[in-house]
């Protein structure tokens, strides 16, 4: 475990993200407990040189990852390929294929797996990650005698490698629309709903004086929650967590638009905007298939869209109107979801992609005459790490006082961001590829990741090949 803070103390940074711009160099204060307490241009009076650290690189703020399954690391490239005598291969035989590996998955490989998956995030430069946990139960369905056994296996992985975390536990109670719930679905499923708030209670209160811990809720999807339990489940979070994040899958696939039509009359994103109360705690996870009045109707509201560009295109699920959404002033954030693969710049590269392919044009967001829009690179990062921090409710996501310090430097001398200036630098990192990129990664005042290294990476990685190799 990592000590808040631990890294306390004045540093000049080369250059340093603002919302506005770089300073070059910029000036912070870190305090005791891991706050950031002063930024400037200039050097305040009273610092000495002998105190102040030097950062050479570009600090950017840590980044929100705000739709991750941890779990799923464990099958990354391994569900690729038409299953045996399957004419096709889609969302839906994906999802059978993970069900039957989860079926399998004990505490202890859960812990070994998120603890990799976080690690992994860390190094890519995401500080913060929420996890949409919906794995609750023992292998036969029944409780755990501790029923947050598993999400305590979460929080402990999270823990151990210093990644702040926003646990969202999921609601699952049936199947499919009026359906019930499959046998394959065992693990995740709560018939009792008061069970499930009490889950949720004993989290909220684990996570009181955790200064990188915050709890949520995630009504899994209109497809596994009814719209009266939705209902409950929106009313009861109204009294005991008023601001805690909802998180829901929405609209990912076009069959379950369809089974929407069909068992609500409307669709996934009409329904939700038309009977649930969606506002700026909401993230709608996905959204790809939203009409013009839907993508309307989502900015209008203020919640945010959780975009997982690379888990999006490995499921063919399809591409989110995101020009039309910027345009309405929507907020957004990027999730890594299936964790096939994990990486900041890579979650970018694949959102900025897609619309470019779709749009067959370059730059589809960039505005000219402003430094912070004209970009893509710049401009992607911006709208991601203030989407993502608010989607998750960590105090994160720009560097100034009051904020955690979540902080990022980037090497000057990697490959890709060679020959760049500041205006230009996250373009060489988002499209140039390559790695060495990220140098240290720094969580709550405590630096996790040195020269791109975790110190308990080859431990970590150890338990992550035993426990994948057993499943
Ligand atoms: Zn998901």
């Amino acid at each position: 475990m990592t000590t808040p803070g631990h890294d306390a103390g004045r540093y000049r940074a080369a250059h340093l993200h603002q919302p506005n711009g770089w300073l070059s160099p910029g000036y912070l204060e870190i305090d005791a407990a891991g706050t950031i307490v002063a930024v400037g241009a200039d050097r305040p009076p009273g610092w000495t040189d002998g105190e102040v650290r030097r950062l050479d690189g570009y600090v950017v703020p840590g980044m929100a990852n705000l739709h991750s399954h941890a779990h799923q690391r464990g099958m990354a490239g391994r569900v690729e390929g038409v299953p045996g005598g399957a004419g096709r291969d889609d969302f839906w035989s994906w999802r059978t294929r993970m069900y039957a590996f989860v079926a399998a998955l004990g505490p202890d490989q859960l812990q070994a797996i998120a603890a990799q998956a976080y690690l992994e995030m860390l190094r890519a430069g995401f500080t913060a990650v929420g996890e949409f946990h919906y794995l609750h139960h023992d292998r036969d369905g029944r409780p755990y005698a501790n029923p947050a056994e598993l999400s305590g296996r979460i929080a402990a992985a999270a823990d151990e490698v210093g990644i702040a975390l926003t646990l969202l536990p999921a609601l699952y109670t049936q199947g499919g629309i009026g359906k019930p719930p499959a046998d394959a679905q065992r693990r995740f499923v709560h018939v009792d709903l008061d069970a499930f708030l009490r889950l949720v209670e004993r989290l909220l209160v684990g996570a009181t004086d955790n200064p990188l811990r915050r709890v949520g809720v995630a009504p899994h999807s209109l497809r596994a929650v009814s719209p009266e339990q939705l209902a409950h489940l929106t009313a009861a979070m109204a009294e005991v967590a008023p601001a805690a994040p909802i998180h829901i899958h929405v609209a990912e696939q076009v069959g379950e638009v369809e089974e929407c039509l069909a068992g609500l009359g409307a669709r996934p994103i009409e329904w939700l905007l038309a009977n649930a109360p969606v506002g700026p705690r909401w993230t709608l996870i996905h959204a790809t298939h939203c009409t013009v009045a839907e993508r309307r109707g989502i900015a209008a509201s203020g919640a945010t869209v959780g975009l997982c560009p690379i888990t999006e295109a490995n499921l063919g699920d399809g591409l989110f109107p995101l020009p039309g959404y910027h345009r309405d002033g929507g907020a957004w954030g990027i999730g890594t979801d299936s964790n096939v693969a994990i990486g900041l710049a890579e979650e970018l590269r694949t959102l900025e992609y897609g619309q470019r392919l779709h749009h067959r044009r370059r730059n589809v967001l960039v505005t000219a005459g402003s430094a912070t829009t004209e970009h893509p690179g710049r401009l992607l990062f911006d709208l991601a790490v203030s989407g993502g921090a608010r989607a998750i409710d960590q105090p994160m996501g720009t560097i100034r006082p009051g904020m955690r310090a979540d902080l990022v430097e980037l090497d000057p001398e990697a490959a890709p961001l060679t020959g760049h200036e500041p205006r230009t630098v996250l373009d060489g990192w988002v499209f140039g590829a390559g790695g060495g990129v990220v140098r240290n990664v720094m969580v709550a005042g405590t630096w996790v990741v040195r020269d791109g290294h975790h110190p308990q990476e080859d431990a970590v990685l150890e338990r992550f090949r035993t426990a994948v190799r057993s499943l």
